[in-house]
């Protein structure tokens, strides 16, 4: 079981509007809810309250480093338990060990796989009862 919630919750920090849309759309359709903020001033505050049960980062952000979101919510104990996947426009070997040391459990490459990614949403959904 994924979380005590029917549907999923899955929070998006993204500010390029056609990544955004994609992924919502992919995941709203596959049963999952999605709260979204490009904000990244405003995103642990919005984490903090909405609680959702996984997290997707862009990592390049127009206004802050989203590794930087991701080692914030992975030092706070409240949420270091949520699921992270960084999202990046770059797949750099490099990159993604980035992305890791920072706390993300996955990393997904811009423009996500339509087909793959709803999947590799709901594997990672299942890591926080492991
Ligand atoms: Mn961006």
């Amino acid at each position: 079981m994924h979380s005590r919630k029917s549907k999923p919750l899955i929070f998006i920090i993204e500010d390029n509007e056609f990544h955004l849309r994609l992924a919502r759309d992919l995941l709203v359709a596959h049963g999952m809810q999605v709260l979204h903020t490009s904000n990244p001033q405003e995103a642990v505050t919005q984490i903090e309250n909405s609680r959702p049960d996984l997290i997707l980062i862009d990592i390049s952000l127009k206004e802050a480093n989203g590794l930087d979101i991701a080692r914030k919510i992975k030092g706070n104990p409240l949420l270091s338990h949520i699921p992270i996947v960084a999202l990046s426009a770059y797949a750099t070997k490099k990159d993604e060990e980035n992305a890791r040391a920072a706390g993300c459990d996955d990393f997904i490459v811009k423009p996500v796989n339509t087909r793959l990614f709803p999947r590799q949403i709901a594997d990672n959904l299942g890591h926080q009862d492991n």
